[in-house]
């Protein structure tokens, strides 16, 4: 099943929807970052988690980026969205193997550890918005909406699941964010409740080849609601030698005149897709030129 991003709201507006199937996108993480199956569970959250949260970006170049930092093994994950749900993104350890929590799943929460989700918003002006909060629980979705209640004000339900299957690949992955608009009641809220009570989990829907529409159907059961979108979403680098050189230049002249004295050239692999770009000697003589 191909991936796909719907959004869409209420009848009347009181609440707004991000439904997203992302299995294939969140395996192309895994072969492409190698990642242990808590890993990928938690790279693959906070890329399904970008991918809905890039569709609410407006301009073709505009970026959100969800960066986590924990004390636990991983470290932290940066995941980068575009509004077309282009994601990419890289893990600071990609071999973390933690047991398995007492109820069966992957162990996300004492993989991140304690420590800061940030939510940068670069929509091309001069300064980029930038949000952070204190993770709650490290399992990325607690932790959103948390993000979202306090740095937004805007309640609302966040909800991702990734399923690594036995050889490793990944079986199932989405999720979908519920926000709550200001005409949006307090029965509203109790409806929305007692859905969710009765659902199972979304890993559990999505391997059982439940849809985001159909998954929407439940959790906004009673409600009429309509779909305004639909947006296929993928894992997509938009690396270049030009990115690459310009993260050269970042280096410094002292580093880059190291690197002539002692190799002459180097090579360079990209953060986000492992490619490796080689850099000869005459384009460090040309970047310390400038
Ligand atoms: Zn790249």
């Amino acid at each position: 099943m191909k991936d796909i991003i719907i959004r869409g709201n209420e009848n009347n507006g009181k609440i707004r929807f991000f439904a997203a199937l992302t299995t294939e996108l969140v395996n192309e993480a895994h072969n492409l970052h190698m990642t242990t199956p808590v890993v990928s569970a938690a790279f693959g959250r906070m890329l399904t988690a970008v991918s809905m949260m890039g569709t609410m970006l407006k301009g073709e170049d505009e970026t959100i980026s969800l960066q986590v930092r924990g004390d636990g093994p991983l470290e932290g994950i940066v995941a980068v969205g575009d509004c077309k749900g282009q994601v990419r993104g890289y893990v600071l350890n990609n071999s973390v193997d933690l047991p398995l929590k007492p109820d069966g799943k992957l162990d996300v929460g004492s993989a991140i550890g304690e420590g800061y989700l940030t939510v940068v918003r670069d929509l091309k002006l001069r300064e980029p918005y930038v949000g952070r909060v204190k993770l709650q629980t490290g399992e990325i979705a607690d932790d959103l909406t948390y993000y979202f209640a306090s740095s937004e004000q805007v309640p609302s339900v966040v909800a991702l699941g990734v399923l690594v299957d036995r050889d490793l690949s990944v079986r199932a992955a989405g999720g979908f964010i519920l926000q709550l608009m200001p005409e949006a009641e307090e029965t509203d809220i109790v409806k929305i409740e007692e859905n969710l009570k009765d659902i199972p989990s979304v890993t559990k829907m999505l391997d059982q080849g439940l849809m985001p529409e159909d998954i929407m159907k439940k959790v906004l059961n009673g409600f009429d609601f309509k779909i305004t979108e639909t947006v296929h979403p993928a894992y997509k680098c938009n690396c270049s030698e030009d990115t690459i050189k310009r993260a050269l230049i970042s280096a410094g002249r002292e580093e880059l005149e190291d690197i002539l004295a002692k190799e002459g050239s180097t090579e360079m692999t990209c953060f986000y897709c492992n490619k490796t770009y080689k850099i000869s000697e005459k384009d460090i003589r040309e970047i310390l030129g400038k």
